[in-house]
């Protein structure tokens, strides 16, 4: 019998990835998103991408505060697991949580292994860690639990068809977006904090700029670690345990430009600014435990995540709402 999986927030970025590799994977995938952030379009096209898979998704546009739409819910399925990715409650037994990099702070060196001691330079890393130690008191006040926290680092890149991807809402965030828009000519050019850094780019000369390191990791590669983790929940053993997923490679800001460049055919145009407040040098993950224990190791570079990126940014110019 598959197993049946409450996604919460799984029209978003990252989720929209997960539930079509779930999909896939045969599981039956009930999404819970408010749309917030987000577009009922993800979704729908998650359903035509995963063919005859796509009748096991059910979608429920649901506040995850209205408690009683909730209860509803839970009253209705049966589910084995949940997959957290909206940044409210947490429901279930067994639960995946989107953790991220931002826990290690500023690292004092790298790679980051999962036992790096924990700190938060900026209210969003706060917010995780202690969201992932609420979860490790769960786990140690009911055994019951089965929880993995899984460590993001930079997710990036969109399914290969070119059909879901990254729209966030009013001004990005994230590097990647920013190239985009660059790309597509919705920005005059691209920002690049960090001109007091010198780090592997800082080669000196005049022109000393850097850049900071990210472990960019491909949003499918990044779905299938939850698949991976779902598996790893089935182990009787597990309490709470956390996973970085990344690649293990560090890429400067440059880098990536220069592959998109390559990918895209399209020449960003650059604006070289100062730091940006909380932001850390140079963090990249350690791999080692994801692919012992999870078995799961990211199989794409930056070369397939900007061709994807691009692939996306040019079918979508304005995310789901194109035309
Ligand atoms: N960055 C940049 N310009 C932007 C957005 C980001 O130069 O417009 C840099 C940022 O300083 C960092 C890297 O790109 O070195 C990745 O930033 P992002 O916000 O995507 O991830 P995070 O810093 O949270 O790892």
């Amino acid at each position: 019998m598959s197993k049946t999986i409450l996604v919460t927030g799984g029209a978003g970025y990252v989720g929209s990835h997960t539930v079509l590799q779930l999909l896939l994977s045969g599981y039956k995938t009930v999404v819970v998103d408010n749309l917030d952030n987000s577009s009922d379009v993800a979704p729908k096209r998650v359903k035509e991408l995963a063919g005859e898979f796509g009748r096991n998704l059910s979608f429920h546009q649901v506040d995850l505060r209205d408690r009683p739409a909730i209860q509803k819910i839970f009253a209705q399925t049966k589910f084995d697991a949940v997959i957290h990715f909206a940044g409210l409650n947490a429901v279930g037994e067994s639960l995946v949580f989107s953790s991220s990099a931002a826990v290690y702070g500023w690292p004092k060196k790298v790679p980051c292994t999962e036992e790096f001691p924990l700190s938060a330079v900026n209210p969003y890393g706060r917010t995780k860690l202690f969201i992932e130690e609420i979860c490790r008191d769960l786990r140690n006040s009911d055994s019951q639990w089965k929880i993995i926290l899984l460590r993001y680092f930079n997710p990036v890149g969109a399914h290969p068809s070119g059909h879901i991807g990254e729209d966030p809402r009013g001004t990005p965030n994230n590097l990647m977006p920013f190239v985009q828009q660059a790309a597509v000519g919705r920005l005059q050019a691209l920002t690049v904090f960090g001109k007091d850094y010198a780090t592997k780019d800082g080669t000196g000369g005049p022109f000393l700029v850097s850049f900071r390191v990210r472990d960019y990791v491909h949003v499918v590669d990044l779905a299938d670690g939850h698949i991976a983790a779902l598996k790893k929940l089935s182990d009787p053993k597990r309490g709470c345990e956390v996973y970085n997923l990344g690649t293990g490679k560090g890429t400067s800001v440059l880098e990536m430009v220069t592959a998109f460049e390559k990918a895209s055919g399209k020449k960003i145009p650059l604006q070289i600014a100062g730091r940006r407040p909380g932001d850390s040098e140079v963090i990249y993950a350690s791999i080692k435990k994801a692919e012992t224990e999870l078995k799961w190791k990211a199989k794409y570079g930056i070369e397939e995540i900007c061709e994807d990126q691009w692939n996306w940014a040019s079918k979508n110019p304005f995310g789901y709402g194109s035309p």
